[in-house]
Parts: C-alpha cells; structure tokens; sequence
C-alpha cells in the first residue's frame, strides 16, 4: 500500500537531505489516489496503517519522524470523513518537530492549521490551501498522581490508562475520541465532568512570544466547551498537558451527572468503582453512537454539532414564554444565566433522530449528531446544519452555534 526507502540516518538538515532521497515517491491513500511525498525526514513512512485506535478517526498513513506530503486527503483524517486535500501535510512526533513545523510555516506566512484526531474538524470540500500540521507525538509520564501528556496522546486511551491505575479524575471522559493536546482547546467535558477540573498546566509554544510558555489553570480561562486557546486559535501550539488526578482508592470522583446516577443506582455525590463508572460512560455514549466505531456511520460525526445554549435571564424569560405548555431541561450556569438542551431543542423544533433523506442525516441514535452516511460531501452537511439551526430559531427563538472547528466554511 505505501512505497518505503531504505532507512537513512537523521541528518543535520533532515528535510532538505531527505527530500533529494524521497521526493516523488508515490503513496496510495486509502480510499484515495496516489499522492506525492514532498520530503521526509528518517525513513519517513512504512505500510500499514496509523491512528487506528480508539479516539481517533482511521488515517492511511504511518509515520516515522517527520512527514511531508503535498495535495494530502484530509477527509480520512476526520471522524466525519469530509474535507478534501491539505497542499501540505506535516506530521510530527516530537515536540520539537512540532515547534519546527510551526515556526517554518509562521516564517514563510503560510497558513497553518493544527490537527490532533480531526473529531471536531468540519473542512471544506475545497480542503485547506496551507500546511496541515498533524500532531503525532506520544507521551504519558505518571508520577504519584500527577500526569503529563504529549499533546498527540489518544484521549480515549489516557483515560483507560489513568483508570488502570486506580486514579480518578478523568474517568467520565472516557470514550471521547481524539488528542490529549485537544482537550483543553475546547475544555472537553461530559457526564458532569470537564479537564478544566484536573487541568495543572498547559505546556505551549505561543507564536506570538515565538516561545513555549507554561500556562496555569487560571491562565487558561476555562468555560463550557472554551478556553482561551479556542478564543485565540491562531496562538497556542499545545505541546503537554498536565493533570493533578486523585488516588481514592479505587474509587471515582463523586458522581454529578443524573442519567449516570440512575443508570448505576446511586445517589448523585456518591463514588463508585472507577471502572465501573467509565465502563457506565462507555456503555451510555455506545448507545448514543458517542463512540468511535468505523462500521457505525451513526459515529462519522463530530460528536454534538451543537453547543448547549446558555441563556441570560432575559433570553430564558423570552424562551420560556414560547414553550406553550411543554417544560426544557433547564441547568444554572455561570452570572446568573441558565443552560438549556440543544438536543432536547433540536428534537421538539421537528428534527427527530434519524431527521433527513440526504448523504448528511442526523444520527439515528442521537439528535445532536449530524453524520455522514457514507458518501456526504461538508456542503451537504452544512445544509443541514443550517436547516436545524434555522428550524430551531424559528421554533423557540434560540440560536444555536456550531461545536466543531469550522475549517475554510462557515454555518
Ligand atoms: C463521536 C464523538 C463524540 C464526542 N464526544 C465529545 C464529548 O463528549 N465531549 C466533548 O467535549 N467533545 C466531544 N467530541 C468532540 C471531540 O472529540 C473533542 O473536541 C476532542 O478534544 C477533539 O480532539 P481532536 O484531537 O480530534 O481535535 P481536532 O478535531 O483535530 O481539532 C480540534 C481543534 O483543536 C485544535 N487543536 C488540535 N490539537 C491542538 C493542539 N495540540 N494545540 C492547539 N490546538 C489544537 C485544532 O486546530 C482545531 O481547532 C466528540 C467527537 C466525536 C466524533
């Protein structure tokens, strides 16, 4: 499936050395035609097959060192299969190939678009005209109860790992897909628990300062589903990630979230085995097709399209007055403002699961997922991403604002 050179040494100057050994060596991407590898560092690429495990969406390609292709699919680099080509593709699996990668593409002006496990990536049909920059790198240093991992670690397997060994704090995270490195961009959270809460330190190369910096909790401006790298995207390279778990002995953090309290028949603020609570999670989001599963196109999604609306008191007293007898799942939130479902919005505005006829349908399994049934293009699924959206507004006057990164297109 992929052409290999012979195995060379690093070089001094590996790019430029291996580009004369490796240019224009052809790659079949999987589903894809034949693409050109620009230049690659060390031996560069090997048959099989890469990102294949849990957390991350099926990648044609594995990689030693760092990688170069030009006119790179991206679509099988996303959960939703969608998007088409990078010019450039740069994998790295070091920190400082990272850093290197950024600072050449910062020097020369092109523009540069960071991918961890591409779960939370809507790319245009017409792909992204710059350097891709694919995060690979691998690390995960326990000591105590303290965790540092390299931004390229699969989430899903962090959380198997921290509950093996007996640590709590991340265990309701489990099955997420995607990076480590990921994680605090958009302060990934569910079932009553988000990183913010055991998030130490983020490790960053900041390409404004063009230096790495370590950024504290506080720093790091955590909200619902935000942070201050999302709010700047342009900024931030996360690198490592640094976690304070707890050793309860075996047990999990209290329990917050009412349909995992129910589902394990405990009171909400009990704790529970550790494994049992992420096995619970894992159980609860398989049957929301919330896990990964290639066969399922009701996972090729970017998990919820939609954000939960957060309402001040004034927008919630004028949504309220609209809901003509029927009563939406109301949460408090940060300054006085409520939360509200954005599923429970999109189901009674008339979108049931399953909603549409198209190559993009909302999942069977889940009203906030929009998926690809095999053969979408983005286009189509931003049509119907804007027929919920707009259906929605019609309904209950609340807008609805997309999760996933939107890459060269917009709602
Ligand atoms: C089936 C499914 C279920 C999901 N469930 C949840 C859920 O329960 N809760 C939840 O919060 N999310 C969920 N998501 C969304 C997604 O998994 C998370 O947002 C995840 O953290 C994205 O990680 P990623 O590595 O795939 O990021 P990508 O999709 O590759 O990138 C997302 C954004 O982060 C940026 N980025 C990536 N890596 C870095 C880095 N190292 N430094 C700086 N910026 C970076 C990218 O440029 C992009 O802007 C789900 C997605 C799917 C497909």
């Amino acid at each position: 499936m992929v052409g290999t050179g012979t195995p060379v040494r690093r070089l001094s100057s590996p790019m430029r050395m291996a580009s004369r050994l490796f240019e224009g060596r052809t790659v079949r991407a999987a589903g894809g035609g034949p693409i050109w590898i620009a230049y690659v560092s060390t031996i560069g690429v090997r048959p099989g097959t890469a990102g294949t495990r849990a957390g991350h969406a099926a990648a044609p390609y594995t990689v030693v060192g760092v990688q170069v292709l030009q006119n790179a699919p991206l679509a099988p680099l996303t959960t939703l299969r969608l998007g088409g080509p990078a010019r450039r593709l740069v994998t790295a699996t070091t920190d400082d190939e990272v850093v290197a990668a950024v600072r050449e593409a910062d020097a020369a002006g092109e523009p540069l678009l960071l991918l961890g496990g591409g779960s939370n990536l809507v790319i245009g049909d017409a792909g992204f005209d710059g350097t891709v920059l694919r995060i690979a790198t691998r690390g995960f240093e326990l000591d105590g109860t303290r965790l540092e991992l390299a931004a390229g670690e699969v989430w899903a397997d962090v959380v198997a790992r921290t509950v093996a060994s007996g640590l709590a704090g991340v265990e309701f995270l489990a099955g997420i897909p995607g990076s480590a490195g990921a994680t605090p961009v958009q302060n990934v959270g569910a079932y009553g628990q988000e990183v913010a809460e055991t998030i130490t330190e983020v490790v960053a190369y900041d390409r404004q300062a063009g230096e790495t910096v370590v950024l504290t909790n506080a720093e790091c401006a955590f909200s619902y589903r935000h942070s201050r790298f999302k709010a700047d995207p342009n900024r931030y390279v996360v690198l490592r990630v640094r976690f304070a778990l707890e050793d309860a002995a075996g047990q999990s953090s209290p329990v917050k979230y009412a349909e995992v309290a129910r589902t394990l028949g405990v009171a909400a603020g009990e704790r529970v085995d550790l494994a049992t609570a992420a096995g619970t999670v894992l159980e609860l989001r398989a049957g929301k097709g919330m896990v990964l599963d290639p066969e399922d196109h009701d996972t090729w999604s970017a998990g919820s399209f939609f954000t939960n609306p957060v309402l001040t008191a004034e927008q919630y007293a004028a949504f309220t007055a609209r809901l003509d007898g029927l009563t939406a799942p109301a949460f408090p939130a940060p300054d006085g403002r409520t939360k509200t479902s954005a599923a429970w919005l999109i189901d009674k505005a008339g979108f049931t699961k399953g909603y549409g006829t198209g190559r993009a349908t909302l999942s069977t399994k889940h009203t906030l997922a929009l998926t690809n049934r095999g053969s979408a293009s983005t286009e189509d699924l931003l049509a119907l991403a804007r027929e919920v959206r707009d259906g929605v507004r019609a309904a209950f006057g609340v807008e609805l604002v997309n999760e996933p990164v939107m890459v060269g297109v917009a709602l």
